[in-house]
């Protein structure tokens, strides 16, 4: 499909209501970006299906994707982008990777949906088995954000108990019992928690700073945890923090879930609880396993995971879980994804923090790149390296904005926030790190002038 085939015919009417003139709209090539996304906003509250994307704390307008391709994406008048967002890492293997376009595709040819098992989702779930320490089960759903709500509501009805411990700068999703402080968009959007959400939803729910250890009482069902935080930039947990929730689940008898929506099949085939060497009792996926489709699982100890209807008392269903088209897009990608292939994106994640790192300190703009294994942060400002929320909200988020739009203007998309991760990929070869560094070093020097 062309560009052109997205502009909508001329329409006095429409035109109108989206601010812009018959005139324009004739007109091949005229800001049809800035008109698309006006005729979004009317439709879609602020223009968007996700408000992460909105670009509220950077200021603009969203750039519309047509398509992408590896490690670009493209939008509506054919700008290129050299993609770090990479759909907030579900796309670990580059955008329309061949193996996944055509499992997706010869998936679909066989039916889209049954509402019936599948040996697909067999097979994801026995990958997710073999690959992650704390699975011996696995449940598929749709999203992160059901993942974490189902894993708060099996905990709650496998211990009897309703208290749920959560950390301040982790984010779980669109949970209602999770959202009591704030995560990646709570946080950019300064809200103390959400509207919405009644407070019975959120009474039994504590929240506590990263990286200390909270004495807990057996009141507890769940710890929930970031094992590694990439949502309030890129946070490593301290040394011992992980091990100590462990030890202190088990001295009380709390379910301790590590959220791994983010690091699962990224840290490494392991996960962050394989890296750090902590087994969880029930662990959250979303994202990579999904292979850029619609996704989320539960997977946990069999004791546990067996709380779940229809075994168990604890209800869980779905008309779209375990979807084919999901499934054979997660199976495609997992196959990809070997030991071999985190060795090197880990050496990506390095380099790529390397090159921003100089271009920045070239151009005198403060900023800092932490690296967790495959995961890379921003700190913009002369601030000390976060290790907590508190820590992260220093970052200087005008910088970021900054940069952000520099690095726009010089063909390279990050998130349209100071708290997102940056994602590298199999499709970010040397050579697109390369052009990444060199966009940096200008979009650094016009940042620094700001
Ligand atoms: C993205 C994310 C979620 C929510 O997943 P969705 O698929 O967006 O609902 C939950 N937890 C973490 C750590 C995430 O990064």
């Amino acid at each position: 499909m062309s560009t052109m085939d997205l502009i909508p015919p001329c329409d006095p009417v429409g035109c109108a209501s989206v601010g812009c003139t018959p005139v324009l709209c004739r007109g091949a090539g005229i800001a049809s970006n800035e008109r698309l996304f006006a005729r979004s906003a009317a439709a879609i509250p602020g223009g968007v299906s996700s408000s992460i994307r909105a670009f509220r704390s950077v200021g603009g307008t969203p750039y519309l994707v047509q398509r992408a391709e590896g490690a670009e994406v493209i939008d509506v008048e054919g700008r290129r982008y050299l993609d770090l967002v990479q759909s907030y890492g579900a796309v670990i293997l580059g955008h329309a990777h061949p193996a996944v376009t055509a499992a997706v595709a010869a998936a679909a040819a066989d039916g889209t949906s049954y509402g019936a098992p599948t040996p697909r989702e067999m097979k994801l779930a026995e990958a997710v088995i073999e690959a992650v320490p704390g699975c011996e089960q696995v449940r598929l759903m749709n999203s992160g954000t059901e993942a974490t709500s189902t894993a708060v509501r099996l905990a709650r009805g496998a211990t009897g108990r309703d208290r749920v411990v959560i950390f301040h700068g982790n984010f779980h999703g669109a949970t209602d019992a999770l959202l009591a402080a704030g995560g990646s968009g709570v946080a950019t959007l300064g809200l103390p928690g959400t509207a919405g959400v009644p407070a019975g939803a959120v009474a039994e729910t504590l929240v506590v700073p990263y990286n200390q250890v909270p004495v807990l009482d057996d009141t507890v069902a769940a710890v929930i945890v970031e094992p590694v935080a990439a949502n309030m930039g890129v946070v490593a947990p301290a040394p011992g923090f992980l091990a100590g929730l462990r030890a202190e689940c088990d001295r009380v008898g709390a379910v301790l879930v590590f959220d791994e929506v983010i690091t699962g099949f990224r840290l490494g085939r392991g996960g962050a609880q394989a890296r750090y060497d902590v087994t969880p009792d029930l662990t959250t996926f979303g994202k990579v396993i999904g292979g850029g489709l619609p996704i989320g699982a539960v997977g946990g100890r069999r004791e546990l995971m067996e709380h779940l209807s229809p075994l168990g008392p604890v209800f869980h269903a779905g008309t779209l879980a375990g979807n084919p088209l999901a499934t054979a897009a997660g199976l495609a990608a997992l196959d990809l994804l070997t030991d071999d292939v985190y060795v090197e994106l880990m050496a990506r994640a390095r380099h790529l923090a390397a090159l921003l790192g100089a271009a920045c300190d070239a151009a005198g703009f403060p900023a800092q790149f932490p690296v967790v294994g495959t995961l890379v942060g921003m700190v913009c400002g002369d601030v000390p390296l976060p290790t907590d929320f508190a820590g992260a909200k220093r970052t200087d988020e005008a910088a970021y904005a900054r940069f952000f739009h520099a690095m726009l203007a010089n063909g390279v998309a990050m998130a349209p926030g100071a708290y997102e991760a940056l994602f590298v990929g199999l499709a970010h070869t040397d050579d697109v790190l390369e052009r990444i560094g060199e966009a940096a070093h200008a979009a650094a020097r016009a940042a620094a002038t700001g």
